[in-house]
C-alpha cells in the first residue's frame, strides 16, 4: 500500500460517511475496519459502505498537488500551494473592491467536522466579511429544523438516545428507508418489533423498511401533510388525544383542532390514497402504551412545503402527548455524517456558532466578542444555499466562490442551471480530495486530507458529540481544510487566531457557543474520549450533558410547544397531460449522497453501479418499456436517461431516480427547485415527469 495509507496504531473512530456515525475501528496495513461494539448507534454493526470505507484513503486518482486553470476554458495544471492561495487572494480582494463585500461565496458541507464548519462561518464573516455562506445541509434536513425549532424551540436530532428506540412501543418513520440508508439502525427497530412494538412506515415505494414494517402507507407523493391531518382528525375522534398534556404543556391546540376537523378519513383517502382502516390502525398504535416516536426523514422534509409537513406530524405527536417525555417524542433522522453539528456552528446562511440567530444582537455582540471583532462590522444573513446557487454571476450576485466538501452539481435541484451559474463566476475555487463533478469545473482546487487522515468532532443524529480520530497520515501534497482556511486568513490579513489544530479550533467554538441553544461549552475532547460522547446542551464541564433535551420544558420562552395549524395543498408541480407521472428521489443502500466518495470504491460501484428509473410494471406495460432497457425521463427542467428496473413495490403513478449519479443518469436534471419558504429547501421529493424509451443510437 502506499505510505499514506499505512497505519499508526489501531485507531477507534468513526464512519466516514452517515449521520449514524457508526464506530470502527481502523488498522493494519493496508487499512482495514473493524466495527466497533461500544459504541451504542451500530452496536458491532456496519454497512457496506462503512466496510469498504478504508479504500477511499488509497483511490487512485486521489489529488495531491493544487491544480489552477490560467484562464476559462483552458486545463486545469499542477501549480504549488503558494501560487493557489495568492491568487485566490488576489481575485477575491479583486472582486471585493469592484463589487463589495459579498461578491465572494462560501459554500460548505453537512459532512464537515464540527472544528471546519466553525472556522468557515468565521471566515466567511470576518476573513472575507461576506455574508454570503450556506452549506448543502440545507438540501438534507433544514424543514425538519424549521418545524422543529417553530414547535420546540430547538431543533436537535432524535429526541434522546438511540437506544430509547429499542424500547418503544409504536414507531412510525415518515419518508425514511434506514434499511438502505443507515442499516444499523435498524437493530434498534428489530429490538422494539422483538419486544412485541409496532414499526410503521409511510413511503410511496414499499422499501426494505417498509418490508420489516408491520404497516406501511404507501401515500401519493406530496400528501403527506394530509395524511398527518387525517391521522390526527381520527385520534380526535377516537377520543386518543391527550388533553391533560395539551393543557399542560403546550399552546396554540385549539386552532389545529379547527383545521383537522375537515380532514375526514374518506377525504383523506381520496387525497393520499391510504385506506382508512390503516390509517384508524396507525393512530390507535401510537396512542397505546406511553412510548411511541414518530420520525421523519427526507421523504418528509424535502418538499415545498417541507416545513409544514413535519409540523403536521409535530402536531400529531404533540397531541398524542409524546414530546418530552422519556422514550417517546418527535425526531429527525438526520442524513449527512454532520448533519446535526454543521448546522449549528456557523456555516449556515442566518445563524452564528451555538446556533444563534445571526440577526440577534445579544449573539453578534457575544460571537464578536470571541473573534475579537467589532459586532457592528459582522455581515447580516445571506442567501439559501439554492439561491446562492441561483444568483452565482448574476447582477448584483457572488462573482467568486470558495466550495468545501460538497458537489452541488449532482446534488441540487435542476442541475443543469446550477452548472450555468457556476461557469459564469469570476472564480470557482474547490476543496476536495478527488476531482469530483464540481471540482471539475472550478479555476483552483485545493487538494484536502479526508476523514481518517485527520481529526475533530462529528455530532450524530442523537446530537451526542464524537471524536473522530487520525489512523493515517495523509499523503504529501494535501492540507487539511483548517489550514486552507488559515492560510488564507493570514492572505488576507483577518483579524483573530486561526488555529490548524482541531482541538484548539473547538475550544474556540466552545466559547463561542456558550449561552446558546447548541450549547458546547463544558464538552472537552477528554469528556467525550471519557464518556463515549457527550450530548448537548452541555454548559459546564460538571454539566452532564442533555440525552433528552424536553423533559421539563421545551426551549420556548414559556417552556411550552407550539402547536401551528397547517393545511394540505399538494406538490408544488402537479402531474397534468404532458407530464403525468410522479417522480420521487432518495438514495441506495451502496451509495451515499452526490457519490464523490462511494462511486470510487469497487465493491459500492459493483453493488450500485448506474442509476435506474424504479418503475411499476403495470406503468412499463402502458409505456411500451421492457426491464433493464433505456427510457428518457423528462421534466419542464431537463432530460435524463436510465436504466428502468421494474418492481410492483412503487405505486403506479410514480416513478423513483436515485441521485447518486453524475452524466445523463442524474436525478438533479429534473427535479424541481420549488423551495419552502421557510427552510428554503427544494422540493427533490416530488416533481413531474413523463417517460418513454429511449431510442437507440
Ligand atoms: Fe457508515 Fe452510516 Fe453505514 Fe454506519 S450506517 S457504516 S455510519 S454509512
Amino acid at each position: 500500500p502506499p505510505e499514506h495509507s499505512r497505519d499508526m496504531t489501531e485507531t477507534p473512530t468513526h464512519c466516514p460517511y452517515c449521520a449514524l456515525q457508526c464506530g470502527m475501528t481502523l488498522g493494519g496495513s493496508p487499512v482495514r475496519v473493524t466495527p466497533r461494539e461500544d459504541v451504542p448507534a451500530n452496536r458491532g454493526g456496519l454497512c457496506q459502505k462503512g466496510w469498504t470505507s478504508a479504500e477511499m484513503l488509497t483511490v487512485p486518482d486521489r489529488l495531491t498537488t493544487p491544480l489552477m486553470r490560467a484562464r476559462r476554458g483552458a486545463p486545469l495544471e499542477p501549480c504549488s500551494w503558494d501560487e493557489a492561495l495568492d491568487r485566490i487572494a488576489a481575485e477575491t480582494g479583486r472582486l471585493q473592491a469592484a463589487y463589495g463585500k459579498d461578491a465572494i461565496a462560501v459554500f460548505g458541507g453537512g459532512g464537515l467536522t464540527n472544528e471546519k464548519a466553525y472556522q468557515l462561518g468565521k471566515f466567511a464573516r470576518i476573513a472575507l466579511g461576506t455574508s454570503q455562506i450556506d452549506y448543502n445541509g440545507r438540501f438534507c434536513m433544514s424543514s425538519a429544523a424549521a418545524a422543529t425549532n417553530r414547535a420546540f424551540g430547538m431543533d436537535r436530532g432524535l429526541p434522546g438516545p438511540i437506544t430509547d428506540l429499542g424500547q418503544a412501543d409504536t414507531i412510525l418513520v415518515v419518508g425514511g428507508n434506514v434499511a438502505e440508508t443507515m442499516p444499523p439502525f435498524m437493530r434498534h427497530l428489530t429490538e422494539m418489533q422483538d419486544r412485541g412494538g409496532a414499526l410503521i412506515v409511510v413511503d410511496p415505494r414499499r422499501t426494505a423498511t417498509a418490508r420489516q414494517a408491520g404497516l406501511h402507507l404507501q401515500p401519493t407523493p406530496g400528501t403527506d401533510l394530509a395524511l398527518a391531518n387525517g391521522l390526527l382528525h381520527l385520534a380526535l375522534t377516537e377520543g386518543l388525544v391527550d388533553e391533560e398534556y395539551i393543557a399542560a404543556r403546550t399552546n396554540g391546540f385549539e386552532a389545529v383542532r379547527t383545521v383537522v376537523n375537515g380532514y375526514w378519513p374518506d377525504r383523506v383517502e381520496r387525497i393520499t390514497g391510504v385506506p382508512v382502516p390503516y390509517m384508524r390502525e396507525t393512530v390507535r398504535l401510537l396512542a397505546r402504551g406511553g412510548r411511541s416516536l414518530i420520525l421523519t426523514a427526507r421523504g418528509a422534509e424535502q418538499h415545498a412545503r417541507g416545513t409544514d409537513m413535519v409540523t403536521a406530524f409535530i402536531n400529531l405527536a404533540l397531541a398524542l402527548g409524546l414530546p418530552g417525555r422519556e422514550g417517546s417524542g418527535y425526531g429527525c433522522l438526520t442524513g449527512q455524517g454532520n448533519g446535526q453539528g454543521g448546522r449549528e456552528h456557523g456555516q449556515k446562511a442566518d445563524q452564528l456558532p451555538g446556533y444563534r440567530k445571526i440577526d440577534d444582537p445579544a449573539a453578534r455582540e457575544h460571537v464578536a466578542g470571541v473573534w475579537g471583532v467589532d459586532p457592528e462590522t459582522l455581515p447580516g444573513p445571506g442567501r439559501s444555499a439554492y439561491e446562492l446557487l441561483s444568483a452565482l454571476g448574476t447582477d448584483g450576485g457572488p462573482k467568486a466562490m470558495l466550495l468545501f466538501g460538497s458537489n452541488p452539481v449532482v446534488s441540487a435541484p435542476r442541475a443543469t442551471a446550477v452548472e450555468e451559474r457556476l461557469d459564469s463566476l469570476d472564480l470557482l475555487v474547490a476543496a476536495d480530495f478527488v476531482l469530483s463533478e464540481t471540482a471539475q469545473r472550478a479555476d483552483i482546487v485545493l487538494p484536502t486530507a479526508q476523514w481518517a487522515e485527520e481529526s475533530g468532532t462529528m455530532t450524530n443524529l442523537e446530537g451526542r458529540v464524537l471524536r473522530r480520530r487520525q489512523a493515517v497520515r495523509p499523503p504529501d501534497g494535501v492540507r487539511s481544510d483548517l489550514e486552507i482556511i488559515a492560510a488564507l486568513a493570514d492572505r488576507l490579513d483577518a483579524p483573530g487566531k486561526w488555529s490548524c489544530e482541531p482541538a484548539e479550533v473547538f475550544d474556540e467554538l466552545r466559547a463561542a457557543s456558550a449561552g446558546g441553544l447548541a450549547d458546547y461549552s463544558g464538552i472537552t475532547y477528554e469528556r467525550i474520549e471519557a464518556e463515549g460522547g457527550v450530548f448537548w446542551p452541555c454548559p459546564s464541564e460538571d454539566h452532564p450533558g442533555t440525552p433528552r433535551p424536553f423533559l421539563d420544558r421545551f426551549a420556548t420562552p414559556d417552556g411550552r410547544a407550539r402547536f401551528t395549524a397547517v393545511e394540505h395543498t399538494g406538490a408544488a408541480e402537479d402531474v397534468d397531460q404532458d407530464y403525468p407521472v410522479y417522480l420521487t428521489t432518495g438514495r441506495v443502500l451502496a451509495q451515499y449522497q452526490s457519490g464523490a466518495q462511494t462511486r470510487r470504491v469497487r465493491a459500492l460501484v459493483e453493488a450500485a453501479p448506474e442509476a435506474f428509473v424504479e418503475m411499476h410494471p403495470d406503468l412499463a406495460e402502458r409505456l411500451g418499456i421492457q426491464e433493464g432497457a433505456d427510457v428518457r425521463v423528462a421534466s419542464r427542467r431537463g432530460t435524463a436517461t436510465v436504466r428502468a428496473r421494474l418492481t410492483d413495490a412503487i405505486r403506479s403513478d410514480t416513478v423513483f431516480i436515485p441521485f447518486h449519479w453524475a452524466g445523463k443518469g442524474r436525478a438533479n436534471l429534473l427535479t424541481n427547485p420549488a423551495l419552502d419558504p421557510m427552510s428554503r429547501m427544494p422540493e427533490f421529493k416530488v416533481c413531474a415527469v413523463r417517460l418513454e424509451p429511449a431510442t437507440p443510437n
